[in-house]
């Protein structure tokens, strides 16, 4: 997996040097509106700072932060109101995933009934 680049989109958001429609930040991680929504709720979280490019360049060192990183999801789904109904949370790898943004990324997708992918 190519080297962190901190010109990524979301390196951009976190310097706010790209406007973002915030839900949700703490000291770790920041959780914003999906630009172009797959579901009634997106949200995208992310760690701050130079995070993984993707679940690929994960290593034993981030497994505490994954851990965080998933409650923190579950969380703002709660406040979301997604508990209910349901949701899912999705961490695309790779070009055959569909990852375009090279800074980990959780999404956090619900409001409707999403059908079954796996
Ligand atoms: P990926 O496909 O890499 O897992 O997900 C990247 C996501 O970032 C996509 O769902 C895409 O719509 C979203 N995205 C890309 N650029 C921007 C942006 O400038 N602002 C926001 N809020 N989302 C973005």
């Amino acid at each position: 997996m190519a080297e962190y680049d901190p010109e990524n989109i979301f390196a951009k958001i976190l310097r706010d040097e790209i406007p973002s429609d915030r839900v949700y930040e703490d000291h770790e991680f920041v959780a914003f509106r999906d630009v172009a929504p797959a579901a009634p709720t997106h949200v995208l979280l992310i760690p701050r700072g130079e995070a993984p490019t993707g679940p690929e360049a994960l290593t034993d060192d981030d497994a505490a932060m994954l851990g965080r990183m998933t409650l923190t999801a579950t969380k703002i789904a709660r406040d979301l109101g997604l508990e209910p109904g349901g949701y899912r949370l999705v961490l695309n790898n790779g070009v055959d995933a569909g990852q375009t943004v090279f800074h980990l990324h959780m999404h956090i997708l619900g409001g409707a009934s999403l059908g079954h992918v796996a």
